[in-house]
């Protein structure tokens, strides 16, 4: 009997499996890191061949955990999004290095375009910016300097793909070139807009040169996706839901009313609010998506982005070595009776949401004889809260005000951290046991395309977690609030 569903979660440091049993409890889960390469100022690759051997072995070793592919019932994906990925049809060989979300290389293109006040329908048009970090001039990038590629693609002898389409083009051994329309609501490339509304844009196609022929075709993010074949699993199994892994969060997190926010700290910070079937239209420079397609529930979404979270602390760890582990950070933090002046904008691959300023780079600020490593890593902590204080204040803004936050990702295990973010964000911190939330939410979506239960069911859900109340004065805050941003400030071109 099939009892379970497969998620495979391809996030940007790691690539993971995880199965669910059908009231969703962790059966298995099995994870791999997946070099990133950094050969430029603001370049960031990885390798599709790795993502896909990694993918293909986490997968095995949690079918395995779970008895066999024939107890899975289906597979969910959900996919770090934006990073392009440009094959070979014939061959299914990538043609360039995965080009990842926090790639800047595209910024001089991305400015051309704006200086040709292109920005505004842009915006219009597919609810996205002018940034690098979307898919679209990505694409152009590869199809630009991959000797033959531009013809080739007109040719239709390439396809491009989301990390999603390509792991779907693989599983289904180059049967289906598909995606779902949250992910496809991330490259440039698609028409803002639920059901018909939606769709590949003519118009942007034509502007990046990006032609038709290598788009997938675009399905809700529940739906038959294909199979993945027996010879690689041991028994076929049909593929039902995609979801880029921002909206999955969202599904998972069960926000599938109007109003209804999540934020995801991983290796950036992604907050997302649902808009139900109002197409979101920001003055704040946050950016309008697709939420989710699920049976009978479709919603659109606002989204503000921070590139560096999770990187920070990494860096920290990686880099500068003043700390073994990530998990040190919240003692190191917490060995401090103050941040004692020393603020870090992290703009390793510059500022995304909502100073989008591709240019900006990293700083410290306020360092004195007293500043230690431990001033440093608490700086790096303090700055995922401040720069979603100011996402929160884009979202009010833009009419779309958030009264809690409900926060999953690798980073917020860290209770320091938890604590502090909602003493600067002067809101409740809602964090749920379950942290997988970004898969979770794939698996939900799977669970509703073969019928195990409805969109309602998944909403009324009760979710167990710790709630972290803000416990600052106003003054300490606002003192705080002006370190940063004066910090800021000067970190901005
Ligand atoms: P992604 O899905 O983007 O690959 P994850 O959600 O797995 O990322 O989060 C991993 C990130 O979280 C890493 O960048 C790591 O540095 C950071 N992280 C993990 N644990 C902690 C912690 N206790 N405190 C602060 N940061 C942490």
């Amino acid at each position: 009997m099939s009892d379970f569903i497969l998620v495979i979660d391809e996030g940007t440091t790691s690539t993971r499996a995880i199965v669910y049993d059908r009231d969703f409890r962790e059966v298995a889960l099995a994870q791999e890191e997946v070099a990133l390469a950094y050969p430029r100022d603001g370049w960031v690759e990885q390798d599709g061949e790795e993502i896909w051997t990694r993918t293909l072995s986490v997968c095995r070793a949690v079918i395995a955990k779970a008895g066999g592919a024939a107890r899975i019932a289906a597979i969910g994906i959900t996919n770090q999004r934006e990073t392009t990925l440009v094959w070979d049809r014939k061959t299914g060989k990538p043609l360039a290095p995965a080009i990842i979300w926090q790639d800047r290389r595209t910024a001089a293109f991305c400015e051309s375009l704006k200086a040709k006040g292109y920005e505004s329908d842009v915006q219009a048009e597919t609810g996205l910016l002018l940034d690098p970090y979307f898919s679209g001039t990505k694409i152009n990038w590869v199809l630009n300097n991959v000797p033959g590629a531009q013809a080739r693609a007109e040719a239709g002898e390439l396809a491009f793909g989301t990390v999603d389409s390509f792991l779907l083009w693989r599983l289904t051994g180059g049967t289906v070139h598909a995606t779902d329309v949250t992910n496809a609501s991330r490259t440039l490339l698609y028409r803002l807009g639920i059901g018909g509304e939606g769709g590949w844009s003519a118009a942007m196609g034509e502007m990046l040169g990006v032609p038709a022929a290598m788009l997938p075709e675009v399905k809700p993010s529940a739906a038959d996706f294909g199979t993945a074949g027996a010879a690689l699993f041991g028994a076929a199994i049909p593929v039902a839901s995609i979801l880029g892994d921002q909206q999955s969060a969202l599904v998972g997190q069960g926000c599938l009313a109007p109003g209804q926010a999540k934020i995801t700290f991983g290796t950036g910070a992604f907050l997302v609010a649902n808009t139900g079937a109002a197409r979101p239209f920001s003055e704040n420079r946050l950016l309008g998506t697709m939420g989710y397609a699920l049976p009978g529930a479709d919603a659109m979404a606002l989204e503000g982005s921070i590139f560096n979270a999770g990187t920070v602390i990494k860096w920290l760890r990686d880099d500068l070595g003043l700390i073994q582990r990530a998990d040190e950070s919240a003692a190191a933090a917490a060995s401090l009776k103050d941040n004692g002046g020393v603020y870090m904008v992290p703009a390793l691959t510059g500022l995304g949401a909502p100073h989008w300023d591709a240019e900006a780079r990293g700083l410290i600020a306020g360092l004195t004889r007293a500043a230690t490593g431990a001033h440093l890593v608490r700086a790096g902590l303090e700055s995922v809260a401040y720069q979603t204080h100011d996402l929160l204040a884009a979202f009010a803004g833009d009419g779309a005000p958030i009264g809690e936050l409900r926060v999953d990702g690798g980073m917020v295990g860290n209770d320091w951290l938890m604590q502090f973010l909602a003493n600067v964000c002067a809101l409740p911190v809602l964090r749920p046991d379950y942290r997988e939330m970004t898969a979770l939410g794939a698996a939900a979506a799977a669970a509703m395309q073969i019928g195990w239960l409805s969109a309602a069911d998944w909403a009324a859900r009760e979710v167990p977690g710790k709630r972290f109340e803000p416990d600052m004065s106003a003054d300490a805050r606002a003192a705080l609030l002006k370190g940063w941003q004066t910090a800021l400030g000067r970190a901005l071109t």
